[in-house]
C-alpha cells in the first residue's frame, strides 16, 4: 500500500507542478480536491482521518470564501516547495501540509491581533450549535466569539461565505 501511495503522491506533485504561478485560490483548491476525491479511500484512514480529511472529501467548495484566500503568489510558491520536498513516505507530514493548506484556502483570516500570543490574524470559524462565529489563533489555539464572549463548548466548523456576510465580516 505504501508503494502505491508513492505513485499517487507523484501524481499530485505533477498536478501541482502544472499549476500556473498566477493560479487563483479556487483553481488550487479544485486541483487538490479532485486528487483527494479520486483516491479518497486513502484519506479516510489514519493518519489522514486524524486530521479530519472527511471534511475535505465531502466539502461543498462553492460555499466558502475561497476567492479572498491569501493562498496565491508567494504562498503558492511556498506550498509547491513543501509538496516537492515530500517523497510520499511521510504521510503524517503530508497530512499536516494538506490540512494547513485547506485551512488557508477555506478560513477567512481577520486582521485582528491575538490577545494571548500577539500573532496578527485570527481565523474565523462557526460554532454549529448556536451559529455564532468564533475567532481562533493559528499560533496558540486560543479562541473566543467574535463579540468577545468566552466559548461555551460546541462544534466548530469552517464558516461559510453566507455566515461571514451575515455578520458583516466580508
Ligand atoms: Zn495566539
Amino acid at each position: 500500500m505504501s508503494d502505491r501511495f508513492k505513485g499517487i503522491w507523484s501524481e499530485f506533485q505533477e498536478n501541482i507542478r502544472n499549476l500556473d504561478e498566477g493560479a487563483s485560490p479556487r483553481e488550487i483548491l479544485d486541483v487538490i480536491l479532485d486528487w483527494l476525491r479520486k483516491y479518497k479511500e486513502y484519506f479516510l484512514r489514519p493518519p489522514f482521518s486524524d486530521y479530519g480529511f472527511n471534511r475535505f472529501i465531502t466539502l461543498d467548495a462553492p460555499d466558502y470564501p475561497v476567492e479572498i484566500s491569501l493562498m496565491r503568489g508567494e504562498e503558492l510558491l511556498f506550498f509547491k516547495k513543501l509538496v516537492f520536498n515530500q517523497q510520499g513516505k511521510d504521510k503524517e507530514s503530508i497530512a499536516r501540509i494538506l490540512r494547513d493548506t485547506f485551512e488557508m484556502l477555506l478560513v477567512l483570516e481577520m486582521d485582528e491581533k491575538c490577545a494571548n500570543c500577539g500573532r496578527d490574524g485570527l481565523g474565523v470559524y462557526l460554532n454549529e450549535e448556536n451559529a455564532k462565529l468564533v475567532y481562533e489563533c493559528k499560533q496558540c489555539g486560543i479562541a473566543k466569539y467574535t463579540d468577545g464572549a468566552k466559548l461555551d463548548g460546541g462544534h466548530y466548523v469552517f464558516a461559510k461565505t453566507v455566515d461571514l456576510i451575515k455578520e458583516k465580516l466580508i
